[in-house]
């Protein structure tokens, strides 16, 4: 079985109580009931649009408390405040990681992303201490660090914006230095961004010699773990890419099938190989993409991964509009995004599908909104089987 364990579920749920959520759908009224925020949240909450700058001072507050009772030092957190995504920070300071983690079968997945600001998806595959893979790097959270293998979807900058202080990270960590596996147009780029970092620096180190290699459509290496990962187009308004992980698994020949278990023994005692490799999809990652991935899917594997990690800009009903007047379901369209409306008309397609785990909410969204109002729109099966990762400092 896939599921979820309901300890996890747990974790998972509780965190959404706090600050960064991530969270199953089957909770999502009850977790919008039941959570305990801190006043100054509840404040938020009732902001239905606020802005990442409205959300800092209130939070900044709850945490000089907590960080106060706790020895730290308060203006050192108001400083790398103001710089800094809120969410990076509540994480970091309250190492809340246990808490943000989702657990499906072997795979623990620890999903960042806020649309525009930040994405990275790390993915333990075999539980702490295990293989551990990232998808996109907009910004090199904790789990993230200890992923010696990233693959990166597009060259948008919430998508690419950690690959630098990833590397310097994984150095003072002791770790050696990863591989970024990315598109073969952000490969000089990304490269020159390292080889500038070491100029501000004023000596060379490794950021001007990241390992960061060409990988295309098609393309597949070996990750440790007997797996593999392949690469499928995708459409965004970019060039763009999304990744496939396979299990590499031993299997009776398909010619032998019919043959009974004597005479299949009889040939392995002769030295007859009867088994052959097998690669089955368990993780579909799509970065950004429109809806037109799913529709006209690249790769046939895509649609039958056991999980999908996909996006989900905009959500609300149909007919929903932006200040301008724009329908959002449009907008999405026009800027290679999903709207939550796209997955509700073309649920059929996920129904291969476990596990969908929809990532890259739009920060304008609180995640009272999605909570009280996207599992409404989902059809029955699909939400059952559905994840959400919110943006917690919304609330
Ligand atoms: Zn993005
Ligand atoms: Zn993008």
């Amino acid at each position: 079985m896939h599921r979820t364990s309901s300890a996890s579920i747990m974790s998972f749920y509780r965190f959404s109580s706090s600050i960064s959520l991530s969270f199953r759908s089957s909770l999502l009224h009850q977790s919008a009931v039941n959570v305990n925020v801190p006043s100054s949240q509840r404040l938020i909450r009732q902001k239905p649009n606020i802005g990442l700058a409205d959300a800092i001072l209130p939070i900044e507050k709850t945490l000089s408390q907590k960080l106060k009772s706790n020895g730290h030092s308060v203006s050192n957190v108001s400083s790398m405040l103001k710089g800094r995504n809120v969410q990076g920070y509540t994480c970091d300071l309250f190492e809340q990681k246990q808490s943000r983690i989702l657990q499906i079968d072997e795979f623990e997945i620890i999903p960042w992303s806020v649309s525009g600001i930040e994405t990275s998806v790390a993915v333990r595959c075999g539980g702490q201490g295990a293989v551990c893979i990232g998808f996109d790097m907009g910004y090199s959270e904790k789990e993230i660090i200890h992923a010696q293998n990233i693959f990166i979807s597009h060259g948008h900058m919430d998508h690419v914006a950690g690959v630098a202080h990833h590397a310097k990270k994984r150095a003072i960590y002791g770790l050696p230095p990863a591989t970024y596996f990315a598109p073969e147009d952000l490969v000089e780029p990304l490269k020159e961004i390292g080889r500038q970092y070491d100029k501000m620096h004023g000596k060379e180190t490794l950021l001007s010699n990241l390992d960061i290699r060409p990988f295309n459509e098609g393309d597949k290496v070996d990750i440790p773990g007997k797996r593999l990962v392949k690469a499928f187009r995708t459409t965004h308004r970019v060039q763009s890419q999304g990744y496939l992980v396979y299990e590499k698994v031993k299997r009776l020949r398909n010619d032998l099938k019919d043959l009974s278990s004597e005479d299949i023994k009889k040939r392995r005692d002769l030295g007859e190989t009867v088994t052959e490799e097998n690669y089955i999809p368990v993780i579909a990652y799509t970065g950004d993409t429109s809806i037109d991935t799913f529709l006209d899917p690249p790769h046939p594997d895509v649609l039958k991964a056991r999980i999908m990690i996909t996006e989900c800009t905009y959500v609300g009903g149909p007919h929903g509009r932006d200040t301008q007047g724009r329908l959002l379901v449009d907008k999405a369209h026009e800027r290679g995004h999903i709207h939550i409306q796209d997955i509700v008309n073309n649920h059929e397609v996920f129904k291969n599908i476990d596990s969908l785990l929809l990532i890259h909410f739009s920060g304008k969204y609180s995640s009272h909104f999605i909570g009280e109002n996207v599992p409404k729109l989902l059809p029955n099966g699909l939400a059952d089987k559905t994840y959400f990762c919110i943006p917690g400092h919304r609330e």
